[in-house]
């Protein structure tokens, strides 16, 4: 497959698609009225007009989602019902799976191959794993006096409001999705406004699958335009958030000013990724460092952004980071072997930008890269990035730059490296990497962050739970524990009479 996929000719293939912008509510695209342009940040060319949703479309798909709620097309049909159009929608999902990775490749500047290999059968398994897990998901009966029954059990809690980000379009949206949906609510998803396509065809495909019209509506648009207003209005039950920590705290305050809506929050992260001078390979520890953080351009929310390395091993390390990431180079997302594409715009661009020039500024030594690359593509691309002699106050240290910079911060003592890790507003994931079974026990407990690895980094599955602490959030996506934030608990009690 791998083969024949490296042979075609994805450049003509995405030439012949035309993508479509429109907002899916109620089982059909609506009317473009107001919209904006998007171009590609591949090279820059026209990729067409998006809806651009204000309250009034939001509200349209509210009321479509509640009505669907509330009749039970859906919410009432049974775990099994559910499990087989769940299953289904993986299968289309799979089948289009071109399409969709050429849209998403093109959309926000990641690999096609990426898109194809990752993004695609990763979303397809939540959707399918979530199917499969409902019918097996039991209430419980309390351990009560005799004369009375309480029953515990858990009920969908009504129209649930997803908010998603660029970086993994699919995937994150197919994260709240796959649980949402399988408890039976109905869904209004704001995909970001830098990466509206795929998620607009997911909708498409979901009825194809047999999903109600109705239960799933996608609407565009801004995030201060139809993204608050879905996180404000009041007939929304829940926000699944994926995105920046300053948008996680306007959907607190959304939530505040409207219903007390709950809302979840996954967001930012800065991960700290710790390498013993006890690891018999640490060149092995830089390659993989550099292969998680470059992967994605960077723009990934865990991505192992602060490298903390023992200075005794310090220099043969960095030499063997830089020379990994000297493999990255940024190239349009369309050819089969590039190992970076672009990134998402030239805002993005300017910002990261920004960063390695705040790091020059701060006493960071650059080793690699740190410049905007492939100019006159029309495209926004930046080399792999590696700073040495970075402190942990520096501006790159302590900020999200979602994009391809890594930095070497050293430590002497465990103690150091602990304190060096956990001195962060973010606790997304961390990273220990020593062959002491002691200490990785020790500096695993010891590290605040929702995953630690030890000895590896991109180990993921849909069984585990996804989410961070402090600054990162408070939510959990992905394994069964993310089948809660989308059900409400309800006790019943039943009168035993002798
Ligand atoms: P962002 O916060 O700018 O936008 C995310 C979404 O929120 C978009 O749909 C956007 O339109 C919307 N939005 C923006 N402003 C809004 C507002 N005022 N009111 C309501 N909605 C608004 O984030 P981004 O730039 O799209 O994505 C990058 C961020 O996402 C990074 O911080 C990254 O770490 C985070 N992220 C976290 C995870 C995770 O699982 N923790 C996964 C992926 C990305």
């Amino acid at each position: 497959m791998t083969k024949q996929y490296a042979e075609m000719d994805w450049h003509a293939q995405a030439r012949a698609l035309q993508p479509d912008g429109r907002a899916y509510v109620d089982g059909a695209r609506q009317p473009l009225k107001m919209h904006f342009t998007k171009h590609s940040p591949l090279d820059g060319r026209l990729l067409g007009e998006v809806s651009r949703g204000g309250a009034a479309e939001i509200d349209q798909a509210v009321c479509s989602a509640r009505r669907a709620f509330e009749d039970g097309r859906w919410s009432r049909q049974a775990p099994t019902q559910r499990k087989r159009v769940l299953q289904r929608f993986a299968e289309l999902l799979l089948e289009a799976r071109e399409e969709l990775a050429l849209l998403e490749s093109l959309d926000m500047g990641k690999p096609l191959r990426n898109a194809l290999q990752v993004d695609l059968p990763a979303s397809a398994r939540c959707l399918a794993w979530y199917g499969e897990a409902i019918d097996k998901v039991y209430g419980e009966v309390a351990p009560t006096a005799a004369h009375a029954l309480a029953l515990i059990t858990r009920e969908p809690m009504g129209v649930i409001g997803c908010v998603v980000p660029w970086n993994y379009p699919l995937i994150m949206a197919c994260w709240k999705l796959g649980p949402a949906l399988a408890t039976g609510n109905s869904v209004v998803l704001k995909p970001s406004e830098k990466s509206s396509y795929t998620a607009l065809r997911l909708a498409e495909l979901a009825v194809e699958a047999g999903l109600p019209p109705g239960v799933l509506n996608v609407v565009p648009g801004l995030g201060h335009e139809a993204g608050e207003a879905l996180a404000l209005h009041p007939d929304v039950d829940a926000i699944g958030f994926t995105g920046s920590t300053r948008v996680g705290r306007c959907m607190l305050e959304y939530a505040a000013r409207s219903n007390l809506k709950r809302v979840y929050n996954e967001l930012g992260g800065k991960s700290a990724f710790l390498v013993f001078d006890d690891h018999a390979d640490p060149a092995a520890a830089a390659r993989t460092a550099a292969a998680s953080l470059f992967f994605n351009q960077g723009e990934s929310c865990n991505a192992p952004s602060r490298v903390m390395v023992q200075a005794s091993i310090a220099d043969a390390f960095t030499e063997q980071l830089v020379e990994s990431a000297r493999g990255f180079r940024a190239e349009h997302g369309l050819d089969w072997s590039a190992p970076m594409g672009a990134l998402v715009d030239e805002a993005q661009l300017r910002s990261v930008e920004g960063y390695i020039a705040a790091g020059a500024h701060e006493g960071a030594r650059l080793l690699l890269g740190g410049q905007r690359c492939q100019q006159g593509s029309g495209g926004s691309y930046m080399q792999a990035t590696v700073f040495d002699q970075v402190h942990n106050h520096m501006r790159i240290a302590r900020e999200e730059i979602f994009g391809p910079v890594i930095s070497v911060l050293r430590f002497e003592t465990e103690a150091e490296a602990v304190a060096m890790a956990n001195d962060s507003p973010y606790g997304l994931q961390a990273a220990v990497w020593s062959h002491d079974i002691n200490r990785a026990h020790r500096v695993s407990r010891a590290l605040r962050a929702g995953t630690v690895h030890v000895n590896q980094y991109d180990e993921d599955d849909i069984t585990v739970p996804f989410g961070g602490v402090k600054q990162s959030g408070n939510g959990r996506d992905k394994s069964l524990h993310a089948l809660d934030k989308y059900t409400e608990l309800k006790t019943t009690w039943i009168q035993i009479d002798d």
